[in-house]
């Protein structure tokens, strides 16, 4: 996997990335339940300097993590997908692993933030999971 693509709903934004993820989490927080719709975000989590958009430029929502440093959604103006989230306090981006392309071999490697979950939240089996955040990235 040398270079990994993906879109928005529309195709108004498209992006790539080089090399392999970093990471890959399901995040079970408030802000990804409100912002997929669903119980969780699986973040594929790409060095900045790895991703370039290719087609288009998503808009931008900026909120506040946990860490206090912003956390900056790019969004399709369009159709209003979010293609990944900007983490301020690590310089990845969390990419939304359900905007990417071919994404049937990707699985997560944890399972964070929990003890956010909503009661009806599925979790994925073998799969380490976290109140929070691992000890390592906290
Ligand atoms: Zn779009
Ligand atoms: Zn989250």
């Amino acid at each position: 996997m040398s270079e990994t693509k993906g879109q928005c709903a529309c195709g108004s934004v498209e992006y790539s990335f080089e090399e392999e993820p970093i990471n890959t989490a399901f995040c079970y927080c408030k802000s990804c339940q409100i912002h997929t719709g669903s119980d969780k975000w699986f973040g594929v989590w790409v060095p900045k300097e790895n991703l370039t958009f290719t087609k288009g430029q998503p808009a931008l929502y900026t909120r506040l993590g946990d860490s206090g440093k912003e956390m900056i959604h790019q969004f399709c103006s369009h159709c209003g997908t979010t293609l990944c989230i900007d983490v301020k306090v690590a310089n990845f981006y969390s990419v939304s692993g359900s905007t990417i392309n071919n994404n049937n071999e990707l699985k997560p490697k944890m399972a964070i933030y929990t003890a956010s979950a909503p009661s009806w939240a599925v979790f994925p089996e073998g799969v380490p999971k976290y109140d929070v955040l691992p000890p390592e990235f906290s």
